[in-house]
């Protein structure tokens, strides 16, 4: 048996004829960018996520820069600050940077690998030029988002959620401020054809900020308010997503019997299985010591894994500045971290055989 990490074609193909025919209808349709198809992805999205407003960018890093760039014209900020934490995909600490700002890098939880919000770590890290924290829902999970808003309103920040591995994990905390970036990139638990992203939030004002930077900074034709710059969900992607959005919470139902199943098994030396909804299990991490020999055991077996992340950002090159900084959760993480096989369309022969494989070892 072999076991692939994540098998996009089956995932694709068991959308069946539907999806084609959206594709087709585009084809035939004349217009490719700025279209109905946008807009109707738009209004359902928003919808889904339970947000008044989303807008279609053109992939996750820059759902998350526009919203910087967006709340830096809007407070005046400067070359201000932005919490955020050390292990997450390069792309979060590289859209703050991108929109003029500088990333101050934070630890995770030990038991979670989300930012760390125990007692008073956070009030450690804020200095005057403290603007923003962007927390990531890493793997699938929402990080603590009571605590998150409570201390950003009590230093006077923005919160900008990466939901970009979170695609319908159900927030139990709402409070109307809410401004979420999503990706869409192929592998993601919404996935397009291509590049993708939204930006949702309740704040009208953001959005139509956000909607205008990502289109050339113009307020109406040849009119440019903005020195924006060219980032829209196509029409091709939007009626892509569209049809899928219509399975995503199956999909994650799947994924989160598949991570309870793996949980079960594993036992308590792994994370439990979070099962109230908050988890969407784009990634199931499993934690261990012999990474590099058990990688190599699963892949004799056939068994494809991955690892996120193995360099925390604050090691990468590109953040040179930071490699002083010492986050040991993050650091724990990076260096235990392997993902194993988790999908819509993993079987549970499959489970059970990643399960009796990582046993065995
Ligand atoms: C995928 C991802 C992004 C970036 O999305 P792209 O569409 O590839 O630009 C940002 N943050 C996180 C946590 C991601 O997983």
């Amino acid at each position: 048996m072999t076991v692939p990490f994540l098998d996009l074609q089956a995932i694709n193909q068991s959308f069946g004829q539907p999806l084609i025919d959206a594709a087709a209808d585009v084809i035939r349709s004349g217009w490719y960018l700025c279209g109905n198809q946008t807009a109707a992805f738009e209004a359902e999205w928003g919808e889904y996520c339970k947000m008044p407003h989303a807008v279609g960018v053109g992939n996750g890093l820059d759902a998350l820069r526009l919203v910087l760039q967006a709340w830096k014209i809007m407070f005046g900020w400067q070359d201000d600050e932005v919490i955020v934490p050390a292990n997450t995909f390069i792309a979060t600490p590289l859209a703050i940077t991108q929109a003029g700002l500088k990333p101050v890098f934070c630890d995770v939880n030990q038991h979670d690998a989300l930012i760390r919000t125990d007692s008073d770590y956070l009030d450690t890290l804020v200095t005057p030029r403290t603007r923003c924290i962007i927390p990531v829902h890493l793997y699938g999970q929402l990080a603590n988002l009571t605590e998150i808003y409570q201390f950003a309103q009590q230093h006077r920040l923005q919160v900008l959620e990466d939901a970009c591995q979170a695609h319908g994990a159900r927030a139990i905390y709402n409070n109307n401020v809410r401004t979420c970036a999503y990706s869409f990139y192929p592998g993601k638990n919404l996935g397009a054809l291509g590049d993708g992203g939204c930006v949702t939030t309740h704040d009208e004002t953001l959005a139509q900020l956000v909607r205008m930077l990502a289109n050339y900074g113009q307020t109406k034709k040849y009119v440019h308010d903005y020195q924006g710059i060219n980032s829209r969900l196509d029409e091709m992607q939007a009626a892509i997503l569209r049809v899928k959005l219509r399975r995503l919470d199956a999909d994650n139902h799947r994924r989160q019997q598949i991570a309870a199943f793996y949980a079960d098994q594993f036992g308590s030396n792994q994370p439990a299985a979070v099962q109230d909804g908050t988890h969407v299990y784009h990634i199931y991490p499993y934690l261990t010591t012999d990474r590099t020999t058990l990688q190599e055991h699963l892949n004799s077996c056939g068994i494809q894994t991955l690892i996120h992340y193995p360099v925390p950002c604050h090691h990468q090159k590109a953040y040179a500045s930071e490699h002083s900084k010492v986050f040991p959760n993050a650091e724990y993480w990076c260096s235990h971290e392997l993902s194993l096989p988790i999908s819509p369309v993993l079987t549970d022969e499959q489970a059970q055989f990643v399960v009796k494989s990582v046993l065995s070892f």
